[in-house]
């Protein structure tokens, strides 16, 4: 259990597609698991604010993600996430990204999904989610495609540095 460096935006890492993992339930993922967790509670002690991290964030391109928001209704790793369903209804939000903290993208995800993935003990689960937890999903599943939110931007104009955002109220 360690705290690891997050990589930032300009590290070809962060644009690699993603292993998927053979044995969700073995040691090493469940190793990966907790660096993810540890690293990011202590982003966000540091930080005041996070829910989501990928694998590829820390270095690891593995298919394994760590969720943290109970007030969005789940906390826990995913395993090989894949989004099986999404509603057709989009919401447009302001995106932030640990590997660039301080700026803010305007993206486009879809309303409501269903993903599918493994837990730690190598059982299959399924988990429907609205709201936070819908953007979060896709945002931290978009990361083990190599995918950052910057290339969601709705426009060239869809950015905001976190500092004017909270200056104009987080609207
Ligand atoms: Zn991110």
């Amino acid at each position: 259990m360690s705290v690891k460096r997050i990589l930032q935006l300009g590290d070809p890492l962060l644009w690699q597609e993603c292993d998927t993992v053979e044995n969700p339930a073995s040691t090493s993922v469940m190793a990966l698991a907790e660096d993810l967790r540890d690293t990011l509670l202590a982003f966000r002690s540091a930080n005041g604010f996070g829910r989501g991290i990928a694998a590829p964030q820390i270095g690891e391109p593995r298919r394994v993600i760590v969720i943290d928001a109970p007030s969005a209704g789940f906390s826990g790793a995913l395993v090989n996430p894949r989004i099986v369903e999404q509603s057709e209804k989009r919401v447009e939000l302001w995106d932030g990204c640990f590997s660039f903290p301080g700026l803010l993208v305007k993206v486009s995800r879809a309303a409501e999904i269903k993903v599918e993935y493994a837990n730690l003990t190598g059982v299959q689960n399924t988990l429907e989610a609205t709201g936070d937890l819908s953007e979060l999903l896709q945002h931290e599943i978009d990361h083990l495609d190599g995918v950052l939110a910057v290339q969601r931007a709705v426009s060239p104009q869809a950015f905001c540095t976190r500092e004017e955002w909270e200056r104009r109220g987080s609207e």
